[in-house]
């Protein structure tokens, strides 16, 4: 049975049937919902990405305080029933998540003229991400390199392993931003997507020379968070030395 309590309409929540989460619409009873324009994500979003989006996120029912963390006895007092309201939003890793936060350190001291373009790559992940921070210094999980080879990556271990940040690449055109971030990308467990399109940081060089975005996608975003989180393996081969140079390149 439906009970409306009749309240002034600003404390009316929006929706009972859905709660809007950044780009998500999560369904009552489901984990995984779906984007605002229908389709749904290749993975879930992180709970501290879910979290940091539903704050201020127009249309969302979801107060702040509203943490599944709070136990029922620590509120001061449950909220007037009104409409049928959502079960609880999936943020219930949230503070383990936070907890979990690794600490990852590179040192770019041998990267040329790619130091900065490394630094704010570093920097792009770790506004980003939630369970990994890149941070400079010492003893170094990965380094990077400049050669006059194709970038490479070679992780041997979650978020370790070595840069080669190539100047064939930039010789070429290809933007040294994206490479960097590229790269650490595979440091941070993703594979490469030659998928040709710039909006997928892992499709290097397939989305030419013209392509300079620097981002990660969501589900990228959301893979490396998993990967830190432990729940999921990393799709990289450690070990494996992934090379960045065109599908036309000589050999
Ligand atoms: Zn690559």
């Amino acid at each position: 049975m439906l009970i409306i309590v009749r309240e002034p309409a600003g404390d009316l929540p929006p929706g009972p049937h859905s709660t809007v989460i950044g780009n998500f619409c999560q369904i009552p009873g489901e984990l995984l919902g779906q984007y605002r324009d229908g389709t749904s994500p290749d993975h879930p979003p992180s709970a501290e990405e879910a979290r940091q989006r539903c704050q201020g996120c127009q249309g969302s029912p979801v107060p702040p305080s509203r943490s599944p963390s709070d136990s029922p006895s620590s509120r001061p007092r449950p909220p007037p029933r009104r409409l049928p309201s959502p079960p609880a939003p999936a943020v219930q890793t949230d503070r383990t998540a936070q907890a979990a936060v690794r600490v990852v350190r590179y040192d770019a001291s041998r990267a040329a003229e790619f130091r900065s373009a490394v630094d704010q790559a570093a920097q792009i992940w770790n506004d980003s991400v939630s369970n990994v921070r890149l941070v400079a210094g010492s003893p170094a999980d990965f380094v990077v390199l400049a050669d006059n080879g194709w970038p490479r990556a070679q992780p041997v271990g979650r978020g370790r392993g070595t840069v080669w940040m190539g100047r064939q690449a930039t010789g070429q055109g290809y933007a040294p931003l994206r490479i960097a971030t590229h790269e650490i990308g595979h440091i941070l467990g993703l594979p490469d997507r030659r998928t040709g399109r710039c909006t997928d940081l892992m499709s290097g060089s397939s989305a030419g020379t013209g392509c300079t975005n620097p981002y990660p996608n969501t589900a990228e975003r959301a893979a490396v968070d998993r990967n830190f989180a432990g729940l999921t393996p990393p799709a990289v081969e450690f070990g494996e030395i992934y090379v960045d140079a065109p599908a036309d390149a000589a050999p």
